[in-house]
């Protein structure tokens, strides 16, 4: 199986690595997923994007990919939330799993191939708790059970966190705390009152701790470690320096994770887009401001991952104008290439024979597998349009049909990556007016100017601009029309 090398900033090392799976046709990929008790911001969407654009970067780079993101339906604040409602966790967590599944879907997430849910992993946790058990690594307090890392000699290796301040035998019982309280953490909360969801098992009646989940799910779904581990920065420490201890603790001998990739904030106004702190926009509160999903898509993932986002709807439109200047290309192809219906349907072996198509290719994909760099990826795709552009405002005599047909296939690929594009005429809404009547006003304003009488081709402009109809003069004389949007 020939793959692309790949190099990646594995947060282990602080460095980049050639990425080596054990079996490139078969690659184990786990990312933190949501937490379900309200709508994902679109800070929490910029890191399940980043999944997709590793997952799609891959796939071109001809591996196969066993992926997972597990969903979080236990924790303290889906507790709580489902106390104050006085509903069930299953009735409060459903609405808002559908809500999560559904942003994927308008920002044309691809499905992965497994989302394991905590809840319906328990035995798995139970089993995991044993092994740590069994291992010396855990103690009891008041009914709940607590990882001790100080017995975990290679406790802060992978958020290389200064441990030495480790308060022995001091306890957190909380899911989420911060890098100054290094402390044993809980792995199995004894139930505290009546209200709260719990399971009788053999370690006792109460509910998993939030980094148990994940060390188990992983277990559960790969019967080992994985290749990839992935998710936002503000998990590397505790959640994933838990993880590690759990899953390392229990089994010392096996590789957890070959390379941890961490995704970069999105700010607003330089602060951390969060729930907390009440700065945030969920995708739902972006698309009523009318802003299309493929544009949101793009703008979240054209910022390298590891690269700091700062979020505003002007940036927003700056992303918007870019994307359309793409898109524009690709329609221009399709339409002066005569290339509307040749939709490819093997492009994963054409092998590209233009030699400024080539080079493209290469630096396209190049740039994705050194690190995912999404910006100088798009470089290449602008240089793309920029040659494209070129070609057909000056080659209107000499039509050289593979130039077109090779840029139609490179734009293919680039949307395997952004999948934001269209191929498709549009079929353009017109709120009754025919587009036999569009082209009667866009013949008769060519009259007009042929007769200079510019009044008049100014007047028919000005009409169609009013029943949203933009016209644009291309070059060659010709005159193509589109709905505002
Ligand atoms: P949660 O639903 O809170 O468990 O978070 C889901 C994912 O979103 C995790 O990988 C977080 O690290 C990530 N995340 C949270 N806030 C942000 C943000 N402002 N920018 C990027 N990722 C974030
Ligand atoms: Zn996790």
């Amino acid at each position: 199986m020939t793959v692309i090398p790949f190099v990646f900033q594995n947060s282990k090392s602080g460095k980049k690595e050639p990425f080596s799976p054990k079996d490139p046709s078969n690659v184990s990929i786990y990312s933190c997923g949501p937490t379900v008790y309200n709508f994902a911001h679109i800070g929490n969407i910029r890191s399940f994007l980043f999944v997709d654009v590793l997952r799609r970067a891959l796939l071109l780079g001809g591996y196969k990919l066993n992926q997972s993101m597990n969903i979080t339906d236990i924790d303290d604040k889906i507790i709580n939330e489902s106390i104050k409602r006085k509903i069930s966790v299953e009735e409060f967590t459903k609405p808002w799993t559908e809500a999560f599944f559904k942003d994927l879907e308008t920002l044309h997430v691809q499905k992965l191939e497994h989302y394991p849910k905590a809840t319906e992993s328990i035995d798995d946790m139970v089993g995991l708790v044993e092994t740590l058990k069994a291992n010396g690594l855990v103690y009891e307090k008041d009914g709940s059970l607590y990882f001790s890392i100080q017995k975990f000699s290679r406790y802060g290796e992978l958020s290389k966190i200064d441990v030495s301040g480790m308060k022995s035998g001091v306890r957190y019982d909380a899911d989420e705390y911060e890098k100054d309280d290094v402390r044993d953490f809980v792995l199995w909360k004894n139930q505290k009152n009546e209200e709260e969801k719990c399971w009788h098992t053999r370690i006792g009646t109460g509910r998993p701790g939030w980094h148990l989940e994940c060390s188990a799910m992983i277990r559960k779904v790969y019967g080992s470690g994985v290749d990839i581990h992935t998710g936002g920065i503000d998990l590397l420490f505790p959640h994933h320096e838990n993880e590690v201890a759990q899953s390392l603790g229990a089994y010392p001998d096996e590789e957890f994770v070959g390379t941890w990739l961490h995704c970069e904030h999105l700010l607003v106004d330089g602060e951390k887009m969060s729930k907390s702190k009440g700065n945030f926009y969920t995708l739902r509160d972006i698309l009523e401001k009318g802003y299309d999903p493929n544009a949101i898509r793009y703008h979240l993932i054209s910022a390298h991952y590891r690269s700091k986002l700062n979020f505003s709807l002007s940036k927003l439109d700056e992303s918007k104008t870019a994307m359309e200047r793409i898109q524009n290309t690709i329609y221009r192809v399709l339409e002066e290439g005569k290339l509307w219906d040749k939709v490819p349907n093997s492009l994963k072996d054409y092998v590209f024979i233009v030699p400024e198509i080539q080079k493209l290719n290469l630096e396209f994909l190049n740039s994705l597998a050194d690190d995912l760099n999404v910006p100088k990826a798009l470089a290449s795709v602008f240089e793309l349009v920029r040659i494209v552009n070129h070609f057909l405002d000056s080659n209107t005599e000499l039509f050289d049909s593979l130039f077109l047909k090779e840029s139609l296939l490179l734009f293919y690929k680039v949307n395997d990556l952004f999948a934001v594009f269209s191929f498709e005429k549009q079929v353009q809404s017109l709120d009754g007016i025919s587009e036999d009547w569009i082209l009667e006003q866009i013949e008769a304003r060519k009259a007009a100017k042929q007769n200079k009488d510019f009044s008049t081709a100014d007047k028919i402009r000005k009409e169609l601009e009013e029943k949203g109809i933009l016209l644009a003069d291309t070059k060659e004389g010709n005159t193509t029309w589109k709905k505002a949007q």
